[in-house]
């Protein structure tokens, strides 16, 4: 509404607070995370199907959120196979796979500075289970991972390290105060009950231990320049997003201090900027993300020369939004973000 009200200044206060009141009515689309019907709509997005969305924000929890909510037919077509790869692994070339891994170790060094030799770790939605592997080379942990059904769980059950659960974290998993550290690496907004994971989350983190979840930042500039077009909204599979500030004020309700959060990442962030321009200027959305994951069938009509000239602005940009992803990482405005929590001993 501020926007709205900042591009009609003539108009008055009260009549601003019908329309916002009668939009509301209006719009029946419930919020994803407080269950909420007080929002409004910011723009529009479409996902790689063509089905049509908007990004809604909650005006009384500060979520942002994907409206209408996917049914489950929609999210099983978007999780199938192009979501976790066609091949062994999740990307179709070893390349990408070996970078990946390094970003999976620099994770577990990072983490491994707050936890002891013999800590008990989470990670909910682990997926082949890689980052745990590098984590159990750090120390004597003893590791638990969870993943839905699917290709990426077979993965990970091949590592040895890891007892892992099948399916989503419940409540009565395990008990209470029982991990040293919980990990959820992009995992948060794709929950369908996210506000009940946070209570577990809450539950079965020790006092002192650590949370740490990495997320979409839709507060970026990367965010605000593309709106839709933006790669990190991956639609339909992000149902909502939170800025960081209003992630670190709810965590603090169920007991957590912020006491670290990187907004630089070359992994995740640079990326976003080189599909997130392709996305603004060609018809079709996440041709080369989808390439890169195998998606043959996504790509089928697709002229090679308009694949190759991406790939070519991939290579020649990638390095100029390393830079520039420092800029923007420095300025809090980074494309995604990581927040280490420490639960409050009281
Ligand atoms: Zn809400």
């Amino acid at each position: 509404m501020a926007k709205f009200a900042k591009n009609k200044p003539v108009r008055s206060k009260i009549f601003l607070k019908n329309a916002q009141k009668s939009m509301t009515i209006k719009n029946r689309n419930i919020c994803g995370f407080c269950k909420e019907q007080n929002n409004e709509r910011l723009y529009p997005v479409k996902d790689i199907f063509g089905d049509e969305y908007s990004i809604h924000k909650c005006f009384e929890c500060n979520a942002y959120f994907l409206a209408p909510r996917p049914d489950e037919e929609k999210l099983k077509q978007a999780y199938d196979t192009s979501y976790y790869g066609e091949n062994k692994e999740k990307f179709s070339s070893p390349g990408v796979e070996r970078v990946l891994d390094r970003f999976r170790q620099g994770r577990a060094r990072r983490l491994r500075r707050y936890i002891s030799d013999v800590a008990k770790v989470l990670d909910v939605g682990c997926g082949n289970g890689r980052f745990l592997m590098y984590l159990s080379r750090l120390g004597h942990f003893h590791l638990y991972g969870t993943e839905l059904e699917g290709k990426s769980a077979q993965r990970a059950a091949q590592v040895q390290q890891i007892t892992l659960k099948t399916g989503m974290l419940e409540k009565d998993d395990f008990a209470q105060e029982s991990f040293d550290a919980v990990t959820l690496f992009h995992v948060f907004e794709h929950l369908a009950e996210p506000a009940q994971m946070l209570e577990i989350i809450a539950s079965i983190v020790k006092k002192d231990g650590i949370a740490v979840f990495s997320f979409p930042n839709i507060e970026s500039y990367q965010s605000k320049w593309f709106k839709g077009k933006w790669l990190h909204l991956d639609p339909p599979r992000h149902l909502f997003f939170f800025g960081p500030d209003d992630f670190k004020a709810l965590m603090k309700k169920h007991g957590f201090e912020a006491i670290n959060e990187h907004y630089i990442s070359t992994e995740q962030n640079p990326y976003g900027m080189v599909q997130s321009l392709l996305n603004l200027w060609c018809d079709k959305r996440e041709v080369l993300f989808e390439r890169l994951k195998g998606n043959k069938e996504y790509i089928k009509n697709y002229k090679g020369i308009k694949l190759f000239l991406q790939k070519l602005f991939f290579v020649f940009t990638f390095p100029l939004f390393i830079f520039t992803d420092i800029i923007a990482g420095i300025m809090k405005k980074g494309a995604t973000v990581e927040i280490i929590f420490r639960k409050q001993n009281c």
